[in-house]
């Protein structure tokens, strides 16, 4: 009997690996591939800022009854942030369409060569990347902040860590960033001026507003919804299906019919929940299907489907391993003496290397980045709730700001409420540290009592670089003769979980079953072991932390496996059409 597939393919997440795989596969089979969304659309202008509607602005469902920060958990709200908090780790991801390119930093950054020197397989190496690197960064749009003599372009706070970085004996450069200055790199566009991007979205050039972690709302951040996103849905005809939550994954056999011993010869029945109609239960048919939830929502997914419903159990045990925070750590320099003006510009502007890309040392690689606080301290400081400490001031008033925030007390906008946090002259002077690198990747995902993951990190084993990162921001400190140095985590309670936000691994790449859980050959790059048809292809698949920014290497994976399905090289030039 001949199957009638409703799609040739269903995506689950739009991210940067789901965008790109819907955007790829749909141009092969144009109104044939469905992506599934579990967040909401966010057009220009629509992201919430006011106190009340921020309040409301995180990721829950109160019956799953996840481990959440207290004043999120007892209702359900379906909007950008969500905090996961774990045994030693505690992680935030986005929802929304376009997933973590809503919130994140833009940073678009390879790593060096050393990374994928152990356990990447020959056809992951950097070398052999580059083509999907580059494909990547031509559709993202990444490129250094534009340097001229318009004063409004100046960012003192780039500036003092390039000062600080000359002081402390390394280098510092301009990162490349996916931001919208206009089309034309040479002849930035004047800011706050409108046109449309290459792909036909309309576009506003950077403002400078440093809300980049809050979702831009005019548009500026080249997000994956304008760009791969874009052409899917307007040219290639991809249904986007947003405020659906993806559930559970069903082989087919021979007749059509739902078979847990089938391999996915025959294609997958994919269910999932309405969350707009009364969370009513939906299902299509598909040849294939690209799991791209990101690495927390890949690795939940598959684990569930093969646990609890049985209907992936050829799944190997190596899924939820090797997951890595990719060395994130953030740390605060409250009032300097030198002027820091972390409140404007896009979020991220430079690197400092840190025995990453120079004289490479493994147990200590990192990159040191600048970042405005408004936007962080806001949901960092209710991911962690802080209580006692010795910095008992600070986190008083953190915790009195977070108080009022999230119950809509406070009258004005995000960048008011946390100025109001440190008064005056101490928020001019106060720095963010952001410090990536290469951790131990050695954490286990696995399904906790409730049926939802949980994260075993084993933060002392990454310990040599933790200390390096310790090292240098006390010796920032030193420098701006800052009054405190705030480190997130000092691992005492009730600082005792390290932050991440960029989750990686549990569906490693490898040549073989045994190392890993998806394939890295050439011919079926990103599918699981076992299953026909079924890929991953997001932050899950990184074999081990990257130490710089991951997008880039996520990208240039889920270009691969785009490539992989398709039978169709990506365009070295951006070309999506
Ligand atoms: C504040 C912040 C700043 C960051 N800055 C940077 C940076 O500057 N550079 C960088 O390289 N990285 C940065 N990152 C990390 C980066 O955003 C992530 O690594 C990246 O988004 C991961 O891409 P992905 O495709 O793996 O998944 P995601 O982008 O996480 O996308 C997964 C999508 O799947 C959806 N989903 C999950 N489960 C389901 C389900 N069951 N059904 C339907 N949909 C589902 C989610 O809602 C989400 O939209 C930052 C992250 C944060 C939070
Ligand atoms: S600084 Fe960030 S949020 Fe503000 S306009 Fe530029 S890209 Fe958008």
């Amino acid at each position: 009997m001949a199957i009638k597939y409703d799609y040739e393919a269903i995506v689950i997440g739009s991210g940067f690996g789901g965008s790109i795989n819907t955007c790829r596969l749909a141009k092969k089979w144009p109104g044939k591939v469905m992506l599934l969304e579990r967040g909401k659309r966010y057009p220009m202008g629509s992201f919430p800022r006011k106190p009340h509607d921020m309040a409301n602005n995180f990721w829950n469902i109160v019956r799953e009854g996840r481990n959440r920060p207290k004043n999120i958990g007892s209702t359900d709200s379906h909007g950008m942030f969500d905090i996961r908090l774990f045994d030693h780790i505690d992680a935030l991801v986005c929802a929304g369409l376009g997933g973590g390119s809503l919130i994140y930093a833009n940073v678009f950054l390879q790593p060096p060569d050393a990374v994928f020197d152990e356990n990447w397989p020959e056809t992951c190496k950097k070398e052999v990347l580059q083509p999907y690197y580059q494909a990547a960064k031509s559709v993202l749009g990444a490129r250094p902040i534009p340097q001229n003599d318009d004063p409004r372009r100046q960012i003192i706070r780039t500036e003092l860590f390039n000062d600080f970085a000359k002081h402390d004996g390394h280098d510092s450069e301009l990162v490349d960033i996916n931001v919208f200055f206009g089309n034309d790199f040479e002849k930035p566009l004047d800011i706050g001026v409108q046109e449309k991007n290459r792909y036909g979205a309309i576009q506003t050039s950077c403002v400078y507003c440093a809300e980049c972690d809050v979702g831009c709302n005019t548009h500026s951040k080249n997000t994956v919804d304008l760009n791969y996103l874009f052409v899917a849905e307007n040219e290639h005809k991809a249904q986007i299906q947003t405020e659906v939550l993806a559930e559970k994954i069903v082989p087919l056999n021979e007749q059509g019919a739902e078979d847990p011993a089938a391999t996915g010869d025959y294609g997958y029945k994919v269910f999932w929940l309405d969350l707009n109609n009364a969370k009513t239960e939906c299902s299509a048919i598909t040849q294939r299907v690209v799991v791209s939830a990101g690495t927390l929502g890949s690795n939940e997914l598959l684990m569930r489907c093969r646990d609890i419903y049985k209907t992936l159990p050829d799944i190997n045990d190596n899924l939820g391993k090797h997951f890595s925070g990719n060395g994130d750590f953030l740390s605060f320099v409250i009032e300097g003496e030198k002027p820091a003006d972390p409140n404007y510009g896009p979020v991220i502007t430079q690197k400092t290397d840190y025995n990453l890309f120079k004289n490479f040392d493994k147990e200590r690689a990192f990159v040191l980045e600048d970042a405005s606080y408004p936007n962080f301290a806001a949901w960092y400081v209710e991911g962690i709730k802080p209580g006692l400490s010795h910095f008992n001031a600070f986190v008083r008033t953190a915790k009195l700001f977070t108080a009022r925030f999230l119950q809509g007390i406070t009258t004005g906008p995000i960048g008011y409420a946390f100025n109001e946090l440190l008064k005056g002259d101490a928020s001019f002077n106060s720095v963010v540290l952001l410090c990536m690198g290469l951790d131990k990747s050695n954490g286990t995902i696995k399904l906790g009592d409730k049926g939802f993951i949980n994260i075993d990190w084993p933060y002392k084993d990454s310990m040599s670089l933790y200390q390096a990162i310790l090292d240098v921001g006390k010796r920032f400190k030193e420098w701006t003769g800052g009054k405190v140095f705030i480190p997130l985590p000092n691992w005492l309670w009730p600082m005792k979980s390290n932050i991440t936000v960029h989750s990686l691994g549990g569906c490693r790449l490898a040549d073989s079953p045994e190392n890993g859980v998806t394939s890295a050959n050439v011919e079926t790059f990103g599918q699981v072991f076992g299953y026909t048809g079924l890929y991953v292809a997001d932050g899950a698949l990184l074999p081990t932390a990257v130490g710089a920014n991951p997008v880039a290497t996520i990208s240039a994976l889920s270009e691969r496996v785009a490539e992989g399905i398709t039978g169709i090289s990506p365009d070295t030039g951006g070309k999506l059409s």
